[in-house]
């Protein structure tokens, strides 16, 4: 296949006209989207969307937040649900921790993040990971469970942490909000290219930070793109040529 720019993680159930945005996206050669589930609900979703638009591909997850609502059960019923339809998922996603919620929800957070990294183990899919305020512990319980197939999503974290992904040879995205965001322009230039993927969170993280949220769509990861070139003085076409060159590495 030919190269395209691709929107690794983004929330296409919540975008205003969807199928306005994917022809939006087809017509700046955004050829591949990543849909990510964050419920019962959205996972359900994220599958019938791939199955109308063939540039749509599903991962399949909990956000950390919403899963504090549910219990053992209905945690373990959507593991499996997602084992069941693998054949149709490209990665798991999202999922991870946040720390923003109350620190009693803490262990209970660990705890389900380790059930979906060990499912991503299973089923040797890469893993979609959100770590808000998380960061650290987040890289703990991967590393514990040896995962080698990472994706750290819109990761805020220090440095040193940042140099500990690399180290691990796991991936991090520069999000569409890298044209005014000084932490996501500072990991595109210190994360080799060969280790990086481009996202949009669509609908958030616009890449104009005046426009107001739930306005941002798949079509303007090319803006991420487009400052990682300027950021490592490289033409736009090589480095879509390299994160697609990541994508098939990772993904096949
Ligand atoms: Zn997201």
């Amino acid at each position: 296949m030919k190269p395209c720019f691709i929107d690794v993680h983004c929330h296409l159930e919540m975008c205003e006209d969807i199928s306005k945005c994917i022809r939006n996206a087809e017509k700046k050669d955004v050829g591949i989207i990543l849909t990510q589930g964050t419920s019962i609900e959205t996972n359900r979703k994220a599958l019938e969307l791939a199955e109308k638009y063939d540039d749509v591909k599903v991962c399949l997850g909990i956000y950390p937040i919403d899963s504090l609502k549910m219990s053992d059960d209905e945690i373990k019923n959507e593991l499996d649900f997602i084992r069941k339809n693998a054949d149709k998922i490209v990665a798991i996603g999202e999922v991870g921790m946040d720390f923003k919620e109350d620190e009693k929800s803490w262990r209970r957070q660990e705890e389900i993040f380790g059930k979906f990294v060990k499912l991503s183990i299973e089923l040797d899919k890469p893993i979609i990971v959100h770590s808000r305020k998380a960061e650290e512990k987040v890289i703990e319980v991967l590393e514990d469970e040896k995962a080698k197939k990472v994706i750290m999503h819109c990761f805020c974290g220090k440095k040193r942490l940042v140099e500990r992904i690399v180290k691990n040879n796991w991936y991090l995205t520069i999000p569409t909000n890298v044209t005014y965001s000084t932490q996501f322009q500072d990991n595109a230039a210190a994360v080799p290219l060969n280790q990086l993927f481009c996202e949009t969170d669509s609908p958030f993280l616009h890449p104009d930070k005046n426009v107001k949220e739930w306005k941002n769509e798949p079509g303007n990861v090319i803006e991420s793109y487009k400052k990682i070139a300027e950021i490592k003085g490289m033409k736009l076409e090589e480095v879509e040529k390299k994160i697609y060159e990541n994508y098939e590495k990772l993904f096949s």
